[in-house]
């Protein structure tokens, strides 16, 4: 971020509000395309970008009814590896890319019943899932418990260190010169039906930046904003209707000195009916998580939360027993009444969203900026993106 006191030029070709890793990608993106960009962000640390655990799994994630974001979550894990290596070179910094494959697993007969019936489905869409009893996922895991009854290996289901992710990606924006100001978008401005810039909150916070004015003048404007971004005005009202916060409490635990790695990859697990997984990173931290609760902006980490993540960890890794719990942390996901993310324009000239991306905002991010380039660029972002425009939300309020 910029020091206190710097002045900046309040005009740019685009500005960016929201910080998050879904904004900064698109401000990156657009930087190293040409465009003069700043990203409005009010550098609070609440992003749900920064909690996040990193999956990028579309195998592992997919349900049933959601064959189009399954598609579309397909292509952004086919071009992650490449984002990476690009991303890596641009920020001069590692993100901690694992490629080992998650290893989904059942704790009793329940659980397995319920995993075979998502295998199957995920199969009959093509996915690749190799099916594994008990021992051969012991084989696979050493640390699982006795009582895990099989599983199903999903080799190209990966998971990035979202916090080196997201450093990474505010690295190689102000590499591409991308300026930030620290502060709140309180609305976009509109003249003569189209967009002529955005009008910051006045007061700003502590180490807030002067800009010019209290607002920045251009063309277009991206509102990017995670949850918050319905909070905009400006933002048409069906949009601002359709994204909602879903709390998500999730833990990091570390290795204490002595304690070999106790996970290769990712485990998902189902125990006794619930949903948990742990990821671990290459530094020796596992995430694990996660909650996932209709709470309003809710950002508070309660006991329950903690004993549920750990009681359904320890049944299927006896061992998380012996880990560091390092950290508790809640993040709100943006959802939206169809999970799938809202990206592209509106009905105001030069007014772009890119919200709602829910459980896999950190695997969408990049095609996310790629397809919002291509807005800015004049080109037609990836069919794919199709049935995921602002338009689906105007249409459904009309009638
Ligand atoms: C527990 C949990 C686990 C998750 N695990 C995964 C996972 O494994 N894989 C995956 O792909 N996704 C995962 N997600 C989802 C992912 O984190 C989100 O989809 C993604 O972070 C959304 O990014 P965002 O940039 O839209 O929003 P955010 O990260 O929330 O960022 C929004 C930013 O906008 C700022 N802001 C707010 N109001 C304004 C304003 N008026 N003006 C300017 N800026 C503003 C905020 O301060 C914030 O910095 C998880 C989420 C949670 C909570």
């Amino acid at each position: 971020m910029p020091a206190k006191g710097v002045t900046l030029a309040s005009t740019a070709d685009v500005v960016v509000a929201g910080g998050g890793v879904i904004g900064t990608a698109i401000a990156w993106r657009a930087a190293a395309a040409g465009l003069d960009v700043i990203l409005v962000d009010p550098d609070r640390g609440d992003a749900a970008s920064l909690v996040a655990a990193g999956m990028l799994a579309p195998a592992s994630e997919s349900l049933f009814g959601e064959e189009a974001l399954l598609a579309l979550n397909q292509l952004a894990a086919s071009r992650f590896a490449a984002l990476v290596t690009e991303l890596e070179r641009a920020a001069g910094q590692p993100v901690g890319l694992r490629r080992e494959g998650t290893l989904a697993v059942a704790y009793d007969t329940g659980d397995q019943a319920a995993l075979a019936r998502l295998t199957a489905f995920r199969r009959s869409l093509g996915l690749d899932a190799e099916e594994l009893d008990g021992r051969s996922c012991r084989e696979l895991e050493p640390f699982l418990g006795p009582d895990v009854r099989g599983g199903c290996l999903f080799a190209g289901d990966w998971s990035v260190d979202n916090r080196r992710y997201v450093a990474a990606l505010r690295q190689a924006a102000r590499a591409a010169g991308v300026r930030t100001v620290t502060g709140w978008v309180a609305a976009v401005r509109v003249q003569d039906g189209r967009t002529a810039g955005v009008r910051l909150a006045s007061g700003g916070t502590d180490g807030a930046i002067r800009i010019d004015a209290d607002e920045i003048e251009a063309g277009t404007v991206v509102i990017a904003a995670g949850t918050a971004s319905a909070g905009i005005a400006g933002l048409p009202a069906p949009l601002r209707g359709a994204v909602r916060p879903v709390k998500g409490q999730l833990l990091r635990l570390r290795h204490p000195a002595g304690l070999p790695p106790v996970l290769g990859r990712t485990v998902r697990a189902l125990v006794r009916g619930g949903d948990v997984y742990l990821v671990p990173r290459a530094d020796g931290e596992i995430v694990l998580g996660a909650t996932s609760e209709e709470r309003g902006p809710d950002r508070t980490v309660t006991a329950g939360a903690v004993h549920d993540l750990l009681h359904d960890a320890m049944s299927v890794l006896p061992v998380v027993t012996e880990m560091i719990l390092a950290e508790t942390a809640a993040g709100l996901r943006p959802a939206t009444p169809d999970n799938g993310p809202i990206v592209g324009a509106t009905d105001t000239a030069g007014l772009l969203v890119a919200t709602g991306h829910y459980r896999n905002g950190i695997l969408l991010s990049g095609l996310t900026a790629d397809a919002v380039l291509a807005l800015l660029t004049g080109q037609r972002p990836a069919p794919e993106w199709e049935p995921f425009s602002p338009g689906r939300f105007a249409t459904a309020a009309v009638s």
